[in-house]
């Protein structure tokens, strides 16, 4: 059966920093199309050379490149029994792309929560965010520090700030959120799938409120 989840939300309205968590709680992999493309990045691979100027402007990287490479991402054993998507879909391409892939599956989404939050507080949760070059892990100056400056809590690894945290791609990000992926509440509506979740609290009340409608729609827990 599984659990098959699309998190939708604002540019640091806290997919990643919630995802993370009900991976873990549902014991199926974190799947976050930003991190795939932050691999390929490290690694200077084709796809991240082709991918880098996009990412580091705030734009969407082109669908023929992020959908194959999500695509081949879905396809590995290990996401057969659900998968947590944090970034992905964020056209309406994508989620048709999305559709059709999980219909080769012979499967398909339970539940696409929106993470909601004002592009006020997301501009500020994004304007402090730190980064696990290791694990990937994510830490707010203000609203979530780690225990030791510039040191994950989770592994150790080095804390950075992304190439693209930067006032102009932030503010970038929000107006390519608004033109291109706002449709998709849309269209997981129309589905039955959207669930309304208040990003504007604590990270373990978003965490629990999040938990309550993801057990609902999957019968787990
Ligand atoms: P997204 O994946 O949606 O871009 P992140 O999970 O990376 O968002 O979160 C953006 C920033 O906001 C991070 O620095 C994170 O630590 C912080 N953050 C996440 N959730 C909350 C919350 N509920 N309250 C305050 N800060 C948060
Ligand atoms: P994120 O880590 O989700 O904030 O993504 C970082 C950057 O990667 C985005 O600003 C885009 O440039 C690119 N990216 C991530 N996911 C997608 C996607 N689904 N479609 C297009 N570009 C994406």
């Amino acid at each position: 059966m599984g659990c098959r989840v699309v998190l939708l939300g604002l540019p640091g309205a806290g997919k990643g920093t919630q995802a993370e968590r009900l991976a873990k709680a549902l014991g199926v992999p974190h799947v976050a199309s930003g991190d795939l493309f932050r691999e390929h990045l490290n690694k200077n691979t084709e796809l991240g050379q082709r991918a880098r100027a996009y990412i580091d402007r705030g734009d969407l990287v082109p669908d023929e490149i992020t959908i194959g490479m999500v695509a081949e991402r879905l396809a590995r054993p290990d996401c057969a029994d659900g998968f947590v998507l944090d970034g992905f879909p964020r056209t309406v391409a994508q989620a048709e792309a999305l559709e059709r892939v999980l219909d080769r599956m012979g499967t398909r989404l339970n539940i696409v929560p929106l993470i909601q939050v004002s592009e006020e507080v997301a501009l500020a949760r994004l304007s402090g965010r730190w980064t696990c070059r290791k694990c990937g892990a994510v830490y707010h100056t203000l609203f979530n520090p780690p225990k030791q400056p510039g040191v994950c809590d989770v592994c150790g690894g080095e804390l950075y700030q992304r190439s693209d945290e930067t006032p102009e791609a932030h503010r970038r990000r929000l107006e390519v959120y608004r033109e291109q992926t706002a449709p998709l509440v849309d269209y997981y509506r129309r589905a039955g799938l959207l669930v309304e979740i208040n990003g504007e609290q604590s990270i373990e009340d978003v965490q629990a409120d999040l938990w309550a409608a993801v057990r609902a729609a999957c019968g787990v827990g």
